[in-house]
């Protein structure tokens, strides 16, 4: 055994890296440990978990398969299986389990076997764990320090199956009255809390499927290529990031996105089946664990993240749909707390960034530009989840160029790390402004020094934005099984209005997951550099200028995501990537080869919809069936409507709640706005009881004192004075 030692020269921090065979690349690894924020005893697990020496630990409901399993796992890896049970309780006891705990009662027993597995110190070893040892939480915490525990998630109803069967009758808690069932379901809340990987079992699984889910899923948590740039090849280990550095940096050095370096997690369909009756919540952390290395971040606490995100929803589906017409379904993104589709990933990714600078000592501050819904998301998610509050967020907005509705939601952020600013400018000043400061080396290294801040963005390119994205798009999937208007594996299409591709590609990622969508249908209005390019192949920024819609959202030129879409249809081909982009900077547009616009094309289909359109959809859909859709759903709807194929379930993104714009959304429904005001607006809105219900926090946000109020000049002068204000106050 060899132990390589290194000392991370900024946090002091001695990390001990164990070599192994099952270290494919152990100096990557170990930089990734280097990388990591971690102390005390979670450097210990960490190597631990890593190391050669490590346990593989078994855990799960009694009937899991567990004793068997752990037979099987012992021999691919070569290594001893000790079965608590067999070899370590009933020696010891000298007696069997079931006379043990009749002998002294399920309390004590539960006791004596948590103090026998504290006794217990093995290296090297698959261990096959008792039903009920996760009960016991300092004995669980000593053998989870010991090695990787895997928590077999079975079906309920196969334990039930397989115990009725085997006729168990040594189950802790086993008492008349007491259904089995309770007795397991109870049981849950221990396993949820203790294992590091789960192996998500199909209904009546085989155990050698079991035992190939098992590998797999060791293979995957030992392959810690972490994330690499787009536009850099694969090899480069230089610029290979673990997940709390992406999530930091946001952009890469090289100015491409972040993509994971090793491919993109799969479930199998009887997977998929698992997650049907699971909640969102439950759906999100099935799903994001796939994707998070548990030593970036681990899944109990992925867990608590997401279950306060979308605590903040107010439907307790998060994400509903609901059935339009004829083949159509609108999936319902807009229930978070500001009303757009952006809180789904901004009231998880600002947790995710704690998370990732919990153990700096820097302040960070966030400063976003905003020409609307993003500015609102923003502020909410960090003003929520800022906690010890070294984080602040700072958005800067065109004075005159946002609505009245997104002023006033911006302005009713509580906290005293929220500071929003009014620009006399347009958007454009402002989001130069912002890349400017941040190539501002002098004021960069002044903040640094001077007050101990280190400044970044959270904007959508960053991957703790795109990741909770890729949930909601295969949660629609299984909400359609659910409902009974597709079965498992039939195909889908989804039509999503689209600005910066982040959205769409969250669909792209479900796809690769293994849900069966068929089509992406991109959908812009006027500005509609995307679906041009889609069509022909030519992202071309000449001679075009931004036009200002009714949908402003998906006003853009440049869309930022569609990057990582390019990375993943070029195979990965980061050079061609970086030649794409280069192009665009250089030439101001590049174009793809007939190959990948093909291959773009069996996956991609585009369309636009002008402001008539827009508009008259809005007020027909309305007038036909009582739903009332935003702009930019319209926008979806009315792409949906021109490129739809009919044959199968079209799921159209809803993406702000129609009181967002609010003034708009009256006018295309032939209402005079004699009024600027947000609440008599919606009163308005109110009075033609459309489908579906006012937006309850949007509603209430209109009668909010504004908490911030600064206007400044468009100049970089007095955007750099007002942060620098900001930062000597929040401080
Ligand atoms: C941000 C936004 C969009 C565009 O989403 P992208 O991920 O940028 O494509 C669409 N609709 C609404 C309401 C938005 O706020």
């Amino acid at each position: 055994m060899m132990f390589t030692f290194r000392i991370a020269a900024r946090h002091s921090i001695a990390v001990a890296v164990v070599k192994s065979k099952t270290h494919k690349v152990t100096a990557i690894n170990a930089r990734f440990l280097f990388g990591v924020t971690v102390q005390g005893p979670r450097t210990f697990s960490i190597d631990v978990k890593y190391g050669k020496d490590r346990n593989v630990i078994l855990m799960g409901c009694p009937g899991a398969g567990k004793t068997t399993l752990g037979r099987m796992i012992a021999k691919s890896l070569s290594m001893p299986v000790v079965d608590i049970d067999d070899d370590h309780l009933e020696p010891s006891w000298k007696t069997t389990v079931g006379n043990k705990l009749s002998e002294v009662g399920p309390e004590r027993f539960l006791q004596l076997e948590g103090e026998a597995l504290l006794q217990f110190n093995r290296h090297k070893t698959v261990i096959s764990l008792t039903g009920s040892n996760p009960m016991h939480q300092e004995a669980m915490e000593h053998i989870s320090k010991s090695g990787i525990v895997v928590f077999l998630d079975v079906p309920l109803q196969d334990i039930l199956n397989r115990l009725e069967r085997m006729k168990v009758d040594r189950i802790v808690g086993q008492r008349p009255g007491v259904s089995m069932a309770d007795i397991l379901k109870y049981r849950q809340q221990f396993y949820e809390k203790s294992y590091d990987i789960r192996v998500i079992c199909a209904e009546n699984d085989s155990l050698e499927s079991i035992a190939d889910k098992i590998m797999k899923a060791l293979e995957r948590f030992d392959d810690r290529q972490g994330y690499v740039s787009s536009r850099n090849s694969k090899n480069a280990e230089s610029d290979q990031m673990n997940l709390n550095q992406v999530i930091r940096k946001g952009l890469a050095g090289d100015g491409g996105l972040y993509v994971p370096a090793s491919g993109i997690p799969h479930l199998q369909t009887t997977q998929w089946n698992r997650l049907i009756s699971c909640s969102y919540q439950e759906r999100a952390l099935r799903i994001l664990e796939q994707w998070i290395n548990p030593t970036d971040l681990s899944h109990s606490n992925l867990k608590s993240m997401i279950d306060s995100a979308y605590d903040s929803f107010n439907c307790n589906k998060v994400v509903p749909m609901v059935h339009l017409e004829r083949n159509q379904y609108l999936l319902e993104l807009f229930h978070g707390p500001t009303a757009s589709f952006k809180d789904a990933a901004l009231q998880l990714m600002p947790q995710f960034f704690r998370e990732a600078v919990k153990c700096e000592s820097t302040r960070y501050l966030i400063l976003v530009a905003t020409s609307g819904d993003t500015g609102s998301a923003v502020l909410d998610g960090f003003s929520r989840y800022s906690g010890d509050s070294n984080q602040s967020v700072m958005v800067l907005f065109p004075e005159d160029g946002v609505s009245e509705i997104q002023k006033v939601q911006m302005r009713a952020t509580p906290g005293d790390n929220a500071h929003v600013v009014g620009v006399r400018g347009d958007f454009d000043f402002c989001q130069t402004a912002i890349k400017k400061i941040f190539n501002d080396v002098t004021l960069i290294s002044h903040l640094r020094e001077n007050y101990n801040v280190k400044l970044t963005a959270a904007n959508s390119i960053n991957w703790g934005r795109l990741l909770p994205q890729v949930v909601y798009h295969a949660s629609a999937y299984l909400d359609l099984v659910n409902q009974n208007v597709i079965s498992v594996g039939d195909p889908i299409d989804i039509c999503i209005p689209t600005g910066n591709f982040g959205n769409i590609q969250g669909a792209v990622y479900a796809k690769a997951m293994g849900i069966p969508i068929r089509r992406f249908i991109c959908a812009s209005n006027n500005n509609n550099i995307l679906t041009t390019f889609l069509n022909t192949g030519i992202y071309d920024l000449r001679n075009r200028s931004l036009h200002q819609t009714i949908s402003p959202a998906i006003d853009i030129l440049k869309s930022s995501n569609l990057e990582r879409f390019l990375h993943l249809v070029t195979g990965g081909d980061s050079r061609t990537v970086c030649q794409y982009y280069k192009s665009l900077e250089t030439q101001k547009y590049f174009e793809v080869s007939p190959e990948i616009l093909k291959k773009i094309q069996t996956d991609v289909i585009a369309g636009t919809c002008n402001e008539q359109e827009c508009c008259e959809t809005i007020a027909t859909v309305f007038k036909e069936t009582g739903y009332l859709m935003d702009t930019h759903t319209a926008v979806a709807k009315v792409v949906a409507d021109k490129l739809n194929t009919g044959d199968i379930p079209m799921v159209i993104a809803a993406t702000a709640h129609y009181a967002k714009f609010a003034p708009h959304v009256l006018q295309c429904l032939g209402q005079s706005v004699t009024t600027s005001d947000p609440a008599s607006q919606f009163k308005q809105l109110a009075a033609l009881k459309p489908r579906p219900l006012l937006h309850p926090e949007l509603s209430s946000v209109v009668s909010k004192p504004p908490l911030h109020h600064s206007v400044i000049d468009g100049n970089m002068q007095d955007v750099i004075k007002e942060i620098v204000k900001f930062i000597q106050r929040s401080g």
